[in-house]
Protein backbone atom coordinates (compact mmCIF):
# COMPACT_ATOMS: atom_id res chain seq x y z
CA UNK A 1 0.00 0.00 0.00
CA UNK A 2 1.47 3.38 -0.62
CA UNK A 3 0.79 6.20 0.88
CA UNK A 4 1.35 9.71 -0.80
CA UNK A 5 2.38 12.46 1.68
CA UNK A 6 3.87 12.46 5.24
CA UNK A 7 2.05 14.91 7.08
CA UNK A 8 0.16 14.11 10.22
CA UNK A 9 -2.50 12.67 8.60
CA UNK A 10 -0.41 10.00 5.97
CA UNK A 11 2.41 9.12 9.03
CA UNK A 12 -0.74 8.52 11.64
CA UNK A 13 -2.23 5.97 8.67
CA UNK A 14 0.63 4.37 8.00
CA UNK A 15 1.08 3.37 11.10
CA UNK A 16 -2.42 2.45 12.12
CA UNK A 17 -2.79 0.41 8.81
CA UNK A 18 0.81 -1.62 10.23
CA UNK A 19 -1.55 -2.68 13.23
CA UNK A 20 -3.20 -4.45 10.70
CA UNK A 21 -0.15 -5.89 9.24
CA UNK A 22 -0.52 -3.83 5.83
CA UNK A 23 2.59 -3.39 4.09
CA UNK A 24 2.93 0.73 3.90
CA UNK A 25 5.10 2.89 1.98
CA UNK A 26 5.08 6.81 2.76
CA UNK A 27 6.11 8.68 -0.52
CA UNK A 28 6.70 11.74 0.86
CA UNK A 29 7.91 15.05 -1.49
CA UNK A 30 9.93 16.61 0.78
CA UNK A 31 10.77 15.62 4.67
CA UNK A 32 7.67 13.93 6.26
CA UNK A 33 5.93 16.50 8.34
CA UNK A 34 7.22 19.35 7.84
CA UNK A 35 4.44 21.41 5.83
CA UNK A 36 1.43 21.95 8.02
CA UNK A 37 1.31 19.65 10.12
CA UNK A 38 4.90 21.15 11.33
CA UNK A 39 3.16 24.65 11.33
CA UNK A 40 0.28 24.19 13.16
CA UNK A 41 -0.28 25.18 16.70
CA UNK A 42 -2.03 22.04 17.47
CA UNK A 43 -5.53 23.38 19.45
CA UNK A 44 -8.02 20.42 19.67
CA UNK A 45 -10.66 22.47 19.65
CA UNK A 46 -13.24 20.36 19.26
CA UNK A 47 -16.09 22.15 20.83
CA UNK A 48 -15.54 25.17 18.55
CA UNK A 49 -18.83 26.73 18.00
CA UNK A 50 -17.53 27.26 14.36
CA UNK A 51 -16.68 23.55 13.46
CA UNK A 52 -19.14 22.77 10.51
CA UNK A 53 -21.81 20.47 11.81
CA UNK A 54 -21.07 17.41 9.77
CA UNK A 55 -17.52 17.40 11.32
CA UNK A 56 -18.73 17.58 15.49
CA UNK A 57 -19.35 13.99 15.85
CA UNK A 58 -15.34 13.04 14.13
CA UNK A 59 -14.09 15.94 16.22
CA UNK A 60 -15.04 14.54 19.57
CA UNK A 61 -14.38 11.07 18.93
CA UNK A 62 -10.79 12.42 17.68
CA UNK A 63 -10.22 14.53 21.09
CA UNK A 64 -11.52 11.13 23.21
CA UNK A 65 -9.43 9.63 20.93
CA UNK A 66 -6.12 11.45 21.84
CA UNK A 67 -4.60 10.51 25.42
CA UNK A 68 -4.19 6.86 23.82
CA UNK A 69 -3.14 7.84 20.34
CA UNK A 70 -0.02 9.73 21.93
CA UNK A 71 0.18 7.03 24.63
CA UNK A 72 1.11 4.81 21.91
CA UNK A 73 3.58 7.32 19.96
CA UNK A 74 5.38 8.04 23.29
CA UNK A 75 5.46 3.73 23.47
CA UNK A 76 6.76 3.55 20.28
CA UNK A 77 9.02 6.38 19.67
CA UNK A 78 10.68 6.31 23.48
CA UNK A 79 10.09 10.52 22.89
CA UNK A 80 7.08 12.12 25.04
CA UNK A 81 4.53 14.59 23.12
CA UNK A 82 3.73 17.50 24.57
CA UNK A 83 -0.44 16.82 25.47
CA UNK A 84 -1.33 19.43 27.61
CA UNK A 85 -5.37 18.52 29.08
CA UNK A 86 -5.59 22.08 30.90
CA UNK A 87 -8.40 23.21 28.90
CA UNK A 88 -9.46 26.85 27.14
CA UNK A 89 -10.26 30.33 27.87
CA UNK A 90 -11.97 31.40 25.04
CA UNK A 91 -13.61 34.74 24.42
CA UNK A 92 -16.90 34.52 22.21
CA UNK A 93 -18.09 38.00 20.84
CA UNK A 94 -21.41 38.95 19.46
CA UNK A 95 -23.40 35.55 21.18
CA UNK A 96 -27.31 36.28 20.11
CA UNK A 97 -29.27 37.81 22.56
CA UNK A 98 -30.77 35.56 25.22
CA UNK A 99 -29.54 32.20 25.95
CA UNK A 100 -25.96 32.92 25.59
CA UNK A 101 -25.08 29.96 24.99
CA UNK A 102 -27.31 28.67 22.54
CA UNK A 103 -24.70 28.91 20.21
CA UNK A 104 -23.17 26.56 21.78
CA UNK A 105 -23.63 23.04 20.26
CA UNK A 106 -21.73 20.22 22.51
CA UNK A 107 -22.78 21.75 26.08
CA UNK A 108 -18.89 21.53 26.91
CA UNK A 109 -18.87 25.44 27.69
CA UNK A 110 -18.88 27.21 30.77
CA UNK A 111 -19.10 30.95 31.56
CA UNK A 112 -16.56 31.66 33.50
CA UNK A 113 -16.84 35.22 36.01
CA UNK A 114 -13.99 37.68 36.74
CA UNK A 115 -12.81 35.81 39.93
CA UNK A 116 -12.96 32.19 38.04
CA UNK A 117 -10.76 33.93 35.59
CA UNK A 118 -8.18 35.32 37.95
CA UNK A 119 -8.01 32.10 39.43
CA UNK A 120 -7.36 30.01 36.48
CA UNK A 121 -5.61 32.56 34.41
CA UNK A 122 -4.09 34.92 36.78
CA UNK A 123 -1.97 36.86 34.01
CA UNK A 124 -5.26 37.42 31.78
CA UNK A 125 -6.43 41.05 30.82
CA UNK A 126 -10.22 40.47 31.54
CA UNK A 127 -12.07 42.53 28.86
CA UNK A 128 -15.02 42.38 30.26
CA UNK A 129 -16.58 40.06 27.19
CA UNK A 130 -18.09 36.99 27.96
CA UNK A 131 -15.06 34.11 28.49
CA UNK A 132 -16.07 30.51 28.15
CA UNK A 133 -13.64 27.60 29.86
CA UNK A 134 -13.95 24.62 27.45
CA UNK A 135 -12.18 20.71 27.91
CA UNK A 136 -9.95 21.79 24.38
CA UNK A 137 -6.57 20.57 25.54
CA UNK A 138 -3.20 21.23 22.48
CA UNK A 139 -0.52 19.44 21.16
CA UNK A 140 2.82 20.37 20.30
CA UNK A 141 2.75 19.63 16.49
CA UNK A 142 6.28 19.37 16.05
CA UNK A 143 6.91 17.09 18.47
CA UNK A 144 4.13 14.84 18.10
CA UNK A 145 4.73 14.61 13.83
CA UNK A 146 8.45 13.71 15.11
CA UNK A 147 7.44 11.23 17.38
CA UNK A 148 5.00 9.88 14.74
CA UNK A 149 7.44 9.38 11.84
CA UNK A 150 9.64 7.87 14.55
CA UNK A 151 6.91 5.33 15.88
CA UNK A 152 6.17 4.45 12.32
CA UNK A 153 9.64 3.44 11.42
CA UNK A 154 9.50 1.46 14.59
CA UNK A 155 6.26 0.20 13.39
CA UNK A 156 7.69 -1.36 10.05
CA UNK A 157 6.64 1.74 8.05
CA UNK A 158 8.99 2.42 5.09
CA UNK A 159 9.77 6.30 3.87
CA UNK A 160 10.76 7.26 0.97
CA UNK A 161 11.71 10.79 1.28
CA UNK A 162 12.41 12.95 -1.53
CA UNK A 163 10.48 11.66 -3.73
CA UNK A 164 6.96 13.80 -5.17
CA UNK A 165 4.30 11.76 -6.50
CA UNK A 166 3.39 13.24 -9.89
CA UNK A 167 0.71 10.73 -10.65
CA UNK A 168 -1.47 7.60 -9.68
CA UNK A 169 -1.12 5.20 -12.63
CA UNK A 170 -4.47 3.32 -13.27
CA UNK A 171 -4.87 0.16 -15.46
CA UNK A 172 -8.68 -1.12 -16.20
CA UNK A 173 -9.57 1.22 -13.74
CA UNK A 174 -7.91 0.70 -10.34
CA UNK A 175 -4.91 1.97 -9.28
CA UNK A 176 -1.97 0.29 -9.47
CA UNK A 177 1.03 2.23 -9.37
CA UNK A 178 2.05 5.49 -7.71
CA UNK A 179 4.83 7.57 -10.08
CA UNK A 180 7.85 9.80 -9.11
CA UNK A 181 10.03 11.68 -11.34
CA UNK A 182 12.93 8.69 -10.84
CA UNK A 183 10.64 5.92 -10.31
CA UNK A 184 7.51 3.67 -10.40
CA UNK A 185 6.04 2.11 -7.07
CA UNK A 186 3.28 -0.69 -7.51
CA UNK A 187 0.37 -0.48 -4.98
CA UNK A 188 -2.24 -2.45 -4.19
CA UNK A 189 -4.05 0.39 -3.05
CA UNK A 190 -2.78 4.34 -2.81
CA UNK A 191 -4.22 7.16 -0.31
CA UNK A 192 -3.54 10.53 -1.55
CA UNK A 193 -2.85 12.71 1.75
CA UNK A 194 -0.87 15.01 0.14
CA UNK A 195 -2.38 18.25 2.28
CA UNK A 196 -3.25 21.37 0.34
CA UNK A 197 -1.27 19.82 -2.49
CA UNK A 198 -3.62 16.84 -2.91
CA UNK A 199 -5.51 18.31 -5.88
CA UNK A 200 -2.12 18.22 -7.71
CA UNK A 201 -1.85 14.70 -7.76
CA UNK A 202 -2.62 13.75 -11.48
CA UNK A 203 -5.07 11.66 -12.56
CA UNK A 204 -8.02 12.84 -10.20
CA UNK A 205 -8.27 16.81 -9.16
CA UNK A 206 -9.50 17.35 -5.82
CA UNK A 207 -10.43 20.86 -5.09
CA UNK A 208 -8.19 21.11 -1.95
CA UNK A 209 -6.28 24.87 -1.54
CA UNK A 210 -3.86 26.56 0.49
CA UNK A 211 -4.99 28.72 3.40
CA UNK A 212 -1.94 30.55 4.67
CA UNK A 213 -1.59 31.04 8.54
CA UNK A 214 1.17 33.05 10.12
CA UNK A 215 2.46 32.39 13.60
CA UNK A 216 5.29 33.70 15.81
CA UNK A 217 6.69 32.00 19.21
CA UNK A 218 7.93 34.08 22.13
CA UNK A 219 9.23 32.86 25.26
CA UNK A 220 9.18 35.10 29.17
CA UNK A 221 11.48 35.01 31.35
CA UNK A 222 8.22 33.81 33.70
CA UNK A 223 8.12 29.69 33.46
CA UNK A 224 4.32 29.10 33.44
CA UNK A 225 3.03 32.88 32.75
CA UNK A 226 0.25 31.02 30.43
CA UNK A 227 -1.59 27.54 31.72
CA UNK A 228 -4.81 27.38 29.24
CA UNK A 229 -5.16 27.95 25.46
CA UNK A 230 -6.17 31.07 25.22
CA UNK A 231 -8.57 32.24 22.36
CA UNK A 232 -9.59 35.37 21.08
CA UNK A 233 -11.43 36.26 17.74
CA UNK A 234 -8.34 37.77 16.78
CA UNK A 235 -5.69 36.12 17.96
CA UNK A 236 -5.12 32.92 20.35
CA UNK A 237 -2.35 32.09 22.34
CA UNK A 238 -0.94 28.50 22.90
CA UNK A 239 1.37 27.69 25.73
CA UNK A 240 3.95 24.22 25.81
CA UNK A 241 4.96 23.10 28.70
CA UNK A 242 9.00 23.95 27.97
CA UNK A 243 7.88 27.33 28.20
CA UNK A 244 7.16 28.74 24.69
CA UNK A 245 3.95 30.14 23.53
CA UNK A 246 3.01 29.91 20.34
CA UNK A 247 0.55 32.78 19.20
CA UNK A 248 -1.20 33.08 15.97
CA UNK A 249 -2.62 33.11 13.06
CA UNK A 250 -4.10 34.40 9.92
CA UNK A 251 -6.31 33.54 7.35
CA UNK A 252 -5.18 34.16 3.99
CA UNK A 253 -5.99 33.03 0.39
CA UNK A 254 -2.28 33.63 -0.71
CA UNK A 255 -1.64 30.45 -3.07
CA UNK A 256 1.67 28.52 -1.90
CA UNK A 257 3.45 31.80 -0.25
CA UNK A 258 4.54 31.01 2.63
CA UNK A 259 6.59 34.39 3.45
CA UNK A 260 6.35 36.15 6.50
CA UNK A 261 5.30 39.68 6.63
CA UNK A 262 6.56 41.73 9.34
CA UNK A 263 3.84 43.95 10.25
CA UNK A 264 1.26 40.64 10.51
CA UNK A 265 3.52 39.35 13.08
CA UNK A 266 3.76 42.35 14.74
CA UNK A 267 -0.43 42.88 15.14
CA UNK A 268 -0.41 39.34 16.03
CA UNK A 269 2.29 40.36 18.91
CA UNK A 270 0.25 43.56 19.85
CA UNK A 271 -3.18 41.49 19.73
CA UNK A 272 -1.48 38.56 22.11
CA UNK A 273 -0.43 41.46 24.62
CA UNK A 274 -3.49 42.96 25.11
CA UNK A 275 -4.87 39.73 26.10
CA UNK A 276 -2.03 39.18 28.17
CA UNK A 277 0.43 42.24 29.02
CA UNK A 278 3.34 40.42 29.55
CA UNK A 279 3.40 39.19 26.21
CA UNK A 280 4.73 42.33 25.23
CA UNK A 281 7.60 41.99 26.85
CA UNK A 282 8.35 38.44 25.76
CA UNK A 283 11.29 37.18 23.28
CA UNK A 284 10.74 36.51 20.05
CA UNK A 285 11.96 32.93 18.98
CA UNK A 286 10.41 32.13 15.24
CA UNK A 287 8.15 33.22 13.13
CA UNK A 288 7.00 31.16 10.54
CA UNK A 289 3.44 30.88 8.25
CA UNK A 290 2.00 27.09 6.53
CA UNK A 291 -0.36 26.16 4.59
CA UNK A 292 -3.64 24.75 5.92
CA UNK A 293 -5.16 22.32 3.84
CA UNK A 294 -8.59 23.94 2.68
CA UNK A 295 -11.71 22.54 0.45
CA UNK A 296 -14.40 24.31 -0.71
CA UNK A 297 -16.81 23.63 2.09
CA UNK A 298 -14.47 23.24 4.56
CA UNK A 299 -14.85 19.66 5.28
CA UNK A 300 -12.18 16.91 4.74
CA UNK A 301 -12.04 14.52 1.74
CA UNK A 302 -11.99 10.92 3.26
CA UNK A 303 -12.75 7.87 1.67
CA UNK A 304 -12.42 6.11 -1.68
CA UNK A 305 -12.38 7.80 -4.86
CA UNK A 306 -14.20 7.27 -8.55
CA UNK A 307 -11.04 4.90 -9.44
CA UNK A 308 -11.06 1.43 -7.63
CA UNK A 309 -8.09 1.15 -5.08
CA UNK A 310 -7.48 4.81 -4.47
CA UNK A 311 -8.59 6.98 -1.58
CA UNK A 312 -8.18 10.56 -0.43
CA UNK A 313 -7.91 11.91 3.37
CA UNK A 314 -6.67 15.07 2.93
CA UNK A 315 -8.31 19.07 2.97
CA UNK A 316 -8.28 19.06 7.05
CA UNK A 317 -7.93 22.79 6.84
CA UNK A 318 -8.32 24.15 10.54
CA UNK A 319 -7.83 20.57 12.10
CA UNK A 320 -5.83 18.37 10.94
CA UNK A 321 -4.05 17.80 13.91
CA UNK A 322 -7.22 16.57 16.28
CA UNK A 323 -8.55 14.65 13.20
CA UNK A 324 -5.40 12.62 12.72
CA UNK A 325 -6.23 9.64 15.31
CA UNK A 326 -10.04 9.07 13.55
CA UNK A 327 -8.94 9.71 10.41
CA UNK A 328 -6.39 7.25 11.03
CA UNK A 329 -8.97 4.64 12.46
CA UNK A 330 -11.83 5.83 9.96
CA UNK A 331 -9.24 5.79 6.92
CA UNK A 332 -7.34 2.35 7.74
CA UNK A 333 -11.21 0.73 8.04
CA UNK A 334 -12.10 1.99 4.51
CA UNK A 335 -9.07 1.09 2.97
CA UNK A 336 -9.32 -2.54 4.40
CA UNK A 337 -12.64 -2.90 2.91
CA UNK A 338 -14.36 -2.67 6.50
CA UNK A 339 -16.92 -0.67 7.70
CA UNK A 340 -15.77 2.74 9.52
CA UNK A 341 -16.87 3.53 12.77
CA UNK A 342 -18.68 7.12 11.31
CA UNK A 343 -20.72 7.86 8.46
CA UNK A 344 -18.38 9.32 5.94
CA UNK A 345 -20.39 10.14 3.31
CA UNK A 346 -20.29 14.21 4.24
CA UNK A 347 -16.91 13.77 3.32
CA UNK A 348 -16.85 11.92 -0.17
CA UNK A 349 -14.67 13.52 -3.17
CA UNK A 350 -17.86 12.52 -5.39
CA UNK A 351 -19.73 15.88 -3.85
CA UNK A 352 -17.59 18.21 -6.10
C1 LIG B 1 -0.80 28.24 10.94
C2 LIG B 1 -1.57 26.97 11.13
C3 LIG B 1 -2.16 26.69 12.35
C4 LIG B 1 -2.87 25.51 12.54
N1 LIG B 1 -3.38 25.23 13.77
C5 LIG B 1 -4.03 24.06 13.97
C6 LIG B 1 -4.52 23.73 15.26
O1 LIG B 1 -4.37 24.49 16.22
N2 LIG B 1 -5.17 22.54 15.42
C7 LIG B 1 -5.35 21.66 14.38
O2 LIG B 1 -5.96 20.60 14.58
N3 LIG B 1 -4.89 21.96 13.14
C8 LIG B 1 -4.24 23.12 12.92
N4 LIG B 1 -3.78 23.45 11.68
C9 LIG B 1 -4.15 22.58 10.55
C10 LIG B 1 -3.25 21.37 10.46
O3 LIG B 1 -1.92 21.78 10.51
C11 LIG B 1 -3.52 20.63 9.16
O4 LIG B 1 -4.91 20.42 8.97
C12 LIG B 1 -2.80 19.29 9.16
O5 LIG B 1 -1.45 19.44 9.48
C13 LIG B 1 -2.96 18.62 7.81
O6 LIG B 1 -2.12 17.49 7.82
P1 LIG B 1 -1.77 16.79 6.45
O7 LIG B 1 -0.93 15.62 6.77
O8 LIG B 1 -3.02 16.58 5.66
O9 LIG B 1 -0.98 17.91 5.63
P2 LIG B 1 0.60 18.35 5.68
O10 LIG B 1 1.13 18.35 7.05
O11 LIG B 1 0.69 19.58 4.86
O12 LIG B 1 1.25 17.12 4.94
C14 LIG B 1 1.10 16.90 3.55
C15 LIG B 1 2.40 16.27 3.10
O13 LIG B 1 2.28 15.88 1.74
C16 LIG B 1 3.52 16.17 1.11
N5 LIG B 1 3.26 16.26 -0.33
C17 LIG B 1 2.65 17.26 -1.00
N6 LIG B 1 2.58 16.97 -2.30
C18 LIG B 1 3.17 15.77 -2.46
C19 LIG B 1 3.41 14.94 -3.58
N7 LIG B 1 3.01 15.27 -4.81
N8 LIG B 1 4.04 13.75 -3.38
C20 LIG B 1 4.45 13.39 -2.14
N9 LIG B 1 4.26 14.15 -1.05
C21 LIG B 1 3.61 15.31 -1.20
C22 LIG B 1 3.98 17.48 1.72
O14 LIG B 1 5.37 17.67 1.54
C23 LIG B 1 3.58 17.26 3.17
O15 LIG B 1 4.63 16.68 3.93
C24 LIG B 1 -3.02 24.60 11.47
C25 LIG B 1 -2.39 24.85 10.25
C26 LIG B 1 -1.67 26.03 10.08
C27 LIG B 1 -0.99 26.26 8.78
Amino acid sequence: MVIAGGGIVGVSLARELRKHDASVLIVERGEPGREASHAAAGMLAWCDPMLPDPLRRLAQASAGLYPEFVHEIDDESGMRVDLRMQGTIAYLPELPAGDATSCIPTGEWRLLDAEEIARLEPRLAYSGEPAYWTPEGSVDPRGLIAASVKAAKHRGVDIASGSAVIAVEVEGGRAVAVKTAKTVYAAGAVVNCCGAWAGEVGPLRFPTRPVKGQMLCVVTAQHGLVNHVVRAPEVYVVPRSDGRIVIGSTLEDAGFDKRVDPDTIQRLHQAAASLIPELGEARMLETWAGLRPGTPDALPLLGATEVENYFVAAGHYRDGILLAPVTALVMSQVVRGAKPDFDLSAFSSARF
